[in-house]
């Protein structure tokens, strides 16, 4: 994908904002100290870096998914941590509100952590629910005004320690097993009863503090509750989704820092007379180290122009895969003096131990987390191919939705009627090998037998294509999947 015009400027901004002001000493400080440092931040909320993403009627500047992943990018080149500053707001603090909140929450919230006034962070991980995070602990009793009572305690709460407001997840009825009966909140960090963890001294990502939020006997107004009371985990799964493309921009950014590094090493540092990018073993490397670089940015490009059309991504592991293996190429090319050396090395370092943890948590939450839909066609000879008389099983199944998504099946362009999905423990027990999770049975699934004769008219070059979809609404796409087959004459 070539960026148009108006992306290229922004990238440009971005990569001038992030060279310029992100600088040794400002990267040296965070790394020794830890802290949160305001001035860079108030700089970014003051380019309106902070609320990119957040819709302009909230303060925000109303820009699209591509922008927020070329954002995270250009400021994860030169700096992760100070990538995460520019990210939260726009994504796992401010995405719920914008995701479920009422139009009076998103007036009151959104605009001063657009600005970069307030910052709002995102608290579903608990000391006992961290993959399995429909196994929340935390409880909101409702009262008889309708206002909350919330006690329990969340953990690694990235810029917990700096946050006015707080997305917490909470369990509201526990008659209700898993992944359902919990609500999300929004919570006023300086209300009695809201305490705060030691700070964690994490490998990497030093600078933007984590911490654990501890709540006693909280007492929450009913305007504390974001989105429909029961309905939370499916808002934190869909948070979660956009917080990924966030991750995987971020990741890239990772990787073209490290793979620029390594270039400029490879061109400075002389053995047997000349630079070591002149040995082909290196050049081999640093030219497989670009590529795959570029093929992972254009994932994220690809990813948030889908996200930016309403359609579902799937997409994160492979970036993370990739900045992995050329931290590791990085490693080889400065190879003794990575240990010895200066700055270049220590980054790298702390993007390994950084990507070391995403990339576990990754593969973890976008296999068993995601909303996802799955269509395959029973077939015991290895189908593509069926009869032009013959019918075929099509099954799919979905997880994680509230009751308004509905299923679409298409042959072609024909709408197939009458799907009746249904919930499927069996399709459940199978998945959970993938996923091994706590989910409750919330997926609902469908065998559908279709007569290939019925579709001839979509048949097109011996070919019948058949798309299983989850829409909302009159037309909006949440996720689709599509598969070939070719219709033999016999
Ligand atoms: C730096 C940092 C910042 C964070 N910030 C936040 C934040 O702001 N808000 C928040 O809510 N959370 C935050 N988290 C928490 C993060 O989301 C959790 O760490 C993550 O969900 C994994 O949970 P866990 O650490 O408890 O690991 P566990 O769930 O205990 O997993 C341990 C290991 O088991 C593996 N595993 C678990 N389940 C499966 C499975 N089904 N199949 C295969 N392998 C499995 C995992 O991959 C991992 O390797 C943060 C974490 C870190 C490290």
């Amino acid at each position: 994908m070539i960026l148009d015009q108006k992306h290229l400027r922004f990238q440009k901004l971005c990569r001038q904002f992030a060279e310029t002001e992100f600088t040794k000493e400002l990267l040296d400080k965070l790394e020794e100290t830890g802290d949160f440092d305001w001035d860079i931040f108030k700089k970014m909320s003051k380019y309106g870096f902070c609320g990119v993403k957040i819709p302009k009627e909230y303060g925000g500047a109303g820009g699209d998914y591509l922008s927020y992943a070329i954002l995270v990018e250009e400021f994860a080149r030169v700096s992760p941590v100070l990538s995460i500053y520019a990210n939260t707001s726009n994504s796992l603090g401010g995405g719920p509100l914008m995701l479920a909140g009422t139009e009076e929450q998103k007036q009151k919230y959104l605009p001063p952590v657009a600005k970069g006034d307030e910052i709002m962070v995102f608290a579903l991980t608990e000391p006992g629910a961290g993959s399995d995070a429909g196994g929340t602990t935390t409880r909101a009793e409702e009262q008889e005004d309708g206002s909350f009572i919330l006690n329990g305690r969340k953990t690694f709460i990235s810029g917990a320690p700096m946050a006015d407001y707080c997305i917490v997840f909470a369990k509201t009825d526990s008659s209700q097993k898993g992944s359902r009966g919990i609500s999300m909140f929004v919570l006023d960090m300086h209300l009695p009863g809201v305490s705060l963890g030691k700070p964690e001294n994490k490998m990497g990502i030093k600078g933007y503090p984590t911490c654990d939020v501890i709540m006693e006997d909280v007492h929450v107004p009913k305007d504390a509750l974001v989105g429909k009371k029961d309905k939370g985990f499916g808002y934190a799964m869909q948070t979660l989704d956009g917080g990924r493309l966030g991750m995987a921009a971020q990741g890239v950014g990772i990787a073209q820092g490290c793979l620029e590094e390594a270039v400029k090493y490879a061109k400075e540092r002389k053995q047997f007379g000349r630079p070591i990018a002149n040995f082909q073993a290196i050049s081999f490397m640093l030219a497989d180290m670009a590529t795959e670089t570029e093929a992972a940015r254009q994932l994220v490009y690809h990813a948030a122009e889908l996200k930016d059309a309403g359609k579902t991504i799937v997409i994160v592991t492979h970036s993370m895969d990739v900045v992995k293996e050329l931290c590791d190429r990085a490693i080889w090319i400065y190879d003794g003096h990575f240990k010895m050396d200066g700055k270049p090395e220590e980054v790298i370092e702390a993007y390994i131990n950084q990507i070391a943890i995403d990339h576990q948590n990754q593969k973890v939450n976008s296999s068993s987390l995601k909303h996802e839909t799955k269509v395959m066609i029973d077939d015991p000879q290895n189908y593509s191919h069926v009869s032009k008389n013959g019918s075929v099983m099509i099954r799919g199944w979905r997880l994680f939705f509230d009751d308004e998504v509905k299923f679409r099946i298409r042959i072609g362009n024909k709408d197939v009627p009458d799907i009746n999905p249904e919930t499927r423990s069996d399709v459940y027990a199978a998945y959970m090998d993938v996923c091994a999770g706590n989910m409750s049975a919330e997926e609902i699934g469908f065998n559908k037998v279709i007569n290939v004769s019925e579709y001839m008219d979509e048949v097109k070059d011996g070919r019948m294509s058949v798309t299983a979809e989850l829409v909302t609404g009159e037309n909006n796409i949440l996720s689709s999947q599509s598969l070939t087959l070719f219709v033999d004459e016999e």
